[in-house]
């Protein structure tokens, strides 16, 4: 297997222009990432490995707002060694760039420096690894100089103080640096961020985690992040086993899937090897993507 493709697909959201941006691929334990589902019925949706793993992306999403340039997530970064890499099965180094993530900007013709904002929807690794990253003497550096990034304030406690279960998935390299340096913005509840780009809290993954709101001319869309990573996680209790609070994951996607079917929302599936984005409907058993 190697890193998903598409780099870089785009569309319209009402008005706004956005980009969804293949930072990479990564491979986790399926069983992992289908919590009580037993494998037959995972593997059904996406085929297992010889190690057991299955393909998943890591899709940031670059908005082009008239406030500027919005990121949302950033990947797993740079920063990283290969032993580790393996493990995560991450493919994400980028063929001019540092990373995947900086060649589809460079695809779309955005310099780092132009980002003017970026949103962690929480600061596991593979969301967070590319706020910051290695400089050439080994430094770790800001990697989005001139934006401003907002994180859950509720979130950044979670990852400065972890227990034997959550220590593996926050690096403090990823987002001490960030706050060292003056650019975090905290959030601690539902807000506007600019006009029609909203962060709104979707616990369960974390207790922190949050999900963004994306609304222009009357058409709204979700960026997930990991409240369904995957198309395949649309069903109610097809939830990770990496959430560290499965119960509070269900009924934040009983809530959040019920409005966006009555609201026709659009989905964005940050982990999805092949799906950007799709509306759900429900077919009198569970919820899927709608085709
Ligand atoms: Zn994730």
């Amino acid at each position: 297997m190697t890193a998903p493709t598409p780099l870089v697909e785009r569309r319209k959201i009402g008005a706004l222009t956005v980009h969804a941006i293949q930072a990479g691929g990564q491979k986790l334990d399926g069983g992992a990432m289908f919590g009580v589902v037993p494998k037959p019925l995972w593997q059904k949706r996406i085929p297992a490995d010889e190690r057991n793993r299955i393909q998943l992306g890591m899709r940031c999403l670059l908005i082009e707002h008239p406030s500027g340039l919005i990121l949302i997530d950033t990947g797993a970064g740079n920063k990283e060694d290969d032993k580790f890499k393996d493990i995560y099965g991450l493919e994400n180094e980028g063929a001019g760039g540092v990373t995947m993530l900086e060649d589809g900007l460079a695809q779309i013709g955005v310099r780092p420096e132009e980002v003017v904002i970026v949103i962690n929807t929480h600061l596991h690794f593979d969301h967070a690894g590319g706020n910051t990253r290695s400089g050439r003497d080994g430094s770790v550096q800001i990697s989005f100089p001139n934006a401003t990034y907002i994180v859950k304030r509720g979130e950044y406690e979670y990852a400065t103080n972890t227990n034997e279960r959550t220590a593996a998935s926050y690096f403090e390299r990823n987002f001490t640096p960030v706050e060292a340096a003056g650019k975090i913005e905290f959030v601690s509840r539902e807000k506007e961020i600019v006009k029609g780009i909203r962060v709104i809290p979707t616990p369960g993954h974390t207790p922190y985690h949050q999900s963004i709101l994306i609304e222009s001319v009357g058409e709204r869309a979700l960026y997930l992040g990991d409240l369904a990573p995957t198309a395949s996680h649309l069903p109610l209790p097809w939830i990770m086993g990496y959430d560290v609070e499965p119960l509070v994951t269900l009924e934040t996607k009983r809530r959040i899937l019920k409005q966006a079917m009555e609201e026709d929302w659009l989905l964005i599936f940050e982990h999805d090897a092949t799906t950007a984005w799709g509306r759900v409907e429900h077919d009198g058993k569970a919820y899927r993507l709608r085709t």
